[in-house]
C-alpha cells in the first residue's frame, strides 16, 4: 500500500478513536435546567444590570466578528493564491532561500501578517473593555501583554516549524505519520508544561495567606479526593477586573489558583463555590481528557492536511508543487483556519457539557446552592456577561452554560435537596 493509502487508513482510525473517546468521555446526557427556571432566574436579575451587560456585549460584537471575517479572508488570500508562497520566498531570500529560513522566518511572517491585520480589532476590543471598566492595565500594559504573547508564540512557532519541516526532509514519504505523532506529542507537552512555564510570564503568584478560607479550601480538596499542594493568589487585578479561579498541574504539582479580584469581590462562601467547580474539573480529569482528545485531533489534522493539501487544484491555486514545501505553509494555515471556524460550535458544545458537570460537582461538594447562585450572579455582574445570550451566539461560541442556566441548575439542586 502507498503512503497515501496508509494515510487514509490512519485518518479513519484516528477519527474513529476521536468519536469513541468523545462518546465515552464527554457527559452528553446533561441537559440544561428547565427553561421556565431560567426565565424565572432572568426575571430575578436587576433589569439595569442585564441591559448594561447586553449593551457591552453588543459593543464588542462588530469588532469580534469583523476580526473573524478578516482573519479568514487574509488566511484564504495567502493560502489559496500565490501571495502566501511569495511571502515565504521573500522571507527566505536574504538567506539564499535556505529551507530553514523559509520554514521558520516564512512561517512566522505568514502568522505575523495575519496577527497584524486583526490587530486593530484587538485594540478595538481593548478600548471597549476599558470604556466599560473591565480592563485596568491601560494601553501600555495591553501592549506589553501583546508583545509577550507574540514572543511566546514566536518561540513555540519557530520550534514547531523547524521540527515539522525537518521531519519532512528526513522522511519525504512518511512525514505525515511522524508529523501526526509529533503534533500529538506537542499538544500533550504544551498542555502540561505551558501552564507552568507561561503563567509566570503574565502573572505573579503568591501563596494564599493562612486563615479560615485557605484551611477550608485545602480541607475541601482533600475531602473531594483531589489533594492540592497549595492555594495560590494571582495578581490578575493589574490587568482586569474580571474574576476567576482554576486548578492547574497534576498529581504532586496540583495547585488551586484564585484571582486576587475574586478574593476582593466575593465573600468566602462564593470563593469556595468557585474552587469547588474547579475541583470538579480536576476530579473528572477534564484537562487530561481535553489533552487526549486534543492530541488525537491534532494527529488527525496533520494526516488530513497531508491528504487534502496534496489535492492538485489546491496546490495550483497556492502556486506550489507539493504540500510538503515551506512555501505551502500558507495553504496549511488557510485549511486550519477554515476547519477551526467550522469546529468552533462543536468545541463549544463539548465545553458547555463539561462545565455543567463541574457545576453539578460544585453543588454536591459544597451543598450550598444559594452561595452557588449568588456567585453566578456576581460573576455575571463583574464580567458583564449577558445572563441569557442570543441563541445563535450561545450555540456558536459559548464555552460555559449561560448565567440563567447555572442559576436554574442551583435552584433545581435546592429543590431536589428539599430546600
Ligand atoms: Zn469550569
Amino acid at each position: 500500500m502507498s503512503p497515501r493509502g496508509w494515510a487514509l487508513v490512519a485518518l479513519a482510525g484516528l477519527a474513529l478513536a476521536l468519536v469513541v473517546a468523545a462518546a465515552l468521555l464527554i457527559p452528553w446526557n446533561r441537559p440544561p435546567a428547565p427553561r421556565a427556571d431560567q426565565l424565572a432566574a432572568l426575571g430575578d436579575l436587576p433589569a439595569d444590570q442585564v441591559a448594561r451587560s447586553r449593551e457591552f456585549r453588543a459593543a464588542l460584537r462588530p469588532g469580534g466578528y469583523a476580526s473573524l471575517a478578516v482573519g479568514l479572508l487574509i488566511a484564504l488570500a495567502l493560502g489559496l493564491t500565490p501571495l502566501g508562497s511569495r511571502l515565504v520566498e521573500l522571507a527566505g531570500r536574504p538567506f539564499g532561500g535556505h529551507w530553514v529560513a523559509q520554514a521558520v522566518l516564512g512561517g512566522l511572517a505568514v502568522v505575523l501578517v495575519a496577527d497584524l491585520v486583526t490587530l486593530p480589532f484587538s485594540a478595538w476590543r481593548q478600548a471597549v473593555l476599558t470604556r466599560y471598566g473591565l480592563s485596568t492595565n491601560g494601553w501600555a500594559g495591553w501592549l506589553v501583554d501583546l508583545l509577550k504573547s507574540y514572543a511566546v508564540s514566536a518561540v513555540i512557532g519557530a520550534v514547531a516549524l523547524l521540527g515539522f519541516y525537518a521531519v519532512i526532509r528526513l522522511a519525504p514519504r512518511w512525514w505525515w505519520a511522524f508529523g501526526a505523532a509529533g503534533a500529538a506529542g506537542l499538544v500533550v507537552l504544551l498542555s502540561f508544561v505551558l501552564p507552568v512555564l507561561v503563567e509566570p510570564v503574565f502573572n505573579r503568584f503568591t501563596p494564599m495567606e493562612q486563615g479560615p478560607l485557605r484551611t477550608e479550601l485545602m480541607a475541601m480538596a482533600a475531602r473531594d479526593g483531589v489533594p492540592v499542594r497549595d492555594v495560590l493568589v494571582a495578581d490578575a487585578s493589574r490587568r482586569t477586573r474580571a474574576v476567576n479561579a482554576y486548578v492547574s498541574g497534576i498529581g504532586p504539582t496540583r495547585r488551586v489558583v484564585v484571582y486576587d479580584t475574586l478574593l476582593r469581590e466575593a465573600p468566602p462562601a462564593e470563593v469556595t463555590a468557585v474552587v469547588a467547580h474547579e475541583l470538579g474539573h480536576a476530579r473528572d480529569r477534564d484537562v487530561t481528557v481535553g489533552t487526549l482528545t486534543g492530541a488525537l485531533g491534532a494527529a488527525a489534522a496533520v494526516v488530513a492536511l497531508y491528504l487534502i493539501g496534496s489535492w492538485a487544484p489546491l496546490l495550483r491555486l497556492a502556486g506550489v508543487d507539493s504540500v510538503a514545501e515551506p512555501r505551502a505553509f500558507p495553504l496549511l494555515v488557510a485549511l486550519v483556519t477554515v476547519v477551526g471556524l467550522v469546529a468552533a460550535p462543536v468545541q463549544a458544545l463539548i465545553s458547555r457539557r463539561v462545565e455543567a458537570r463541574a457545576d453539578a460537582h460544585a453543588l454536591a461538594l459544597t451543598d450550598d446552592p444559594s452561595a452557588f447562585e449568588s456567585m453566578q450572579r456576581r460573576l455575571a455582574t463583574i464580567n458583564l456577561a449577558d445572563p441569557d445570550p442570543p441563541r445563535w451566539e450561545y450555540l456558536y461560541s459559548a464555552s460555559h452554560p449561560s448565567t440563567v442556566e447555572r442559576m436554574a441548575a442551583a435552584r433545581a439542586y435546592a429543590r431536589e435537596a428539599g430546600r
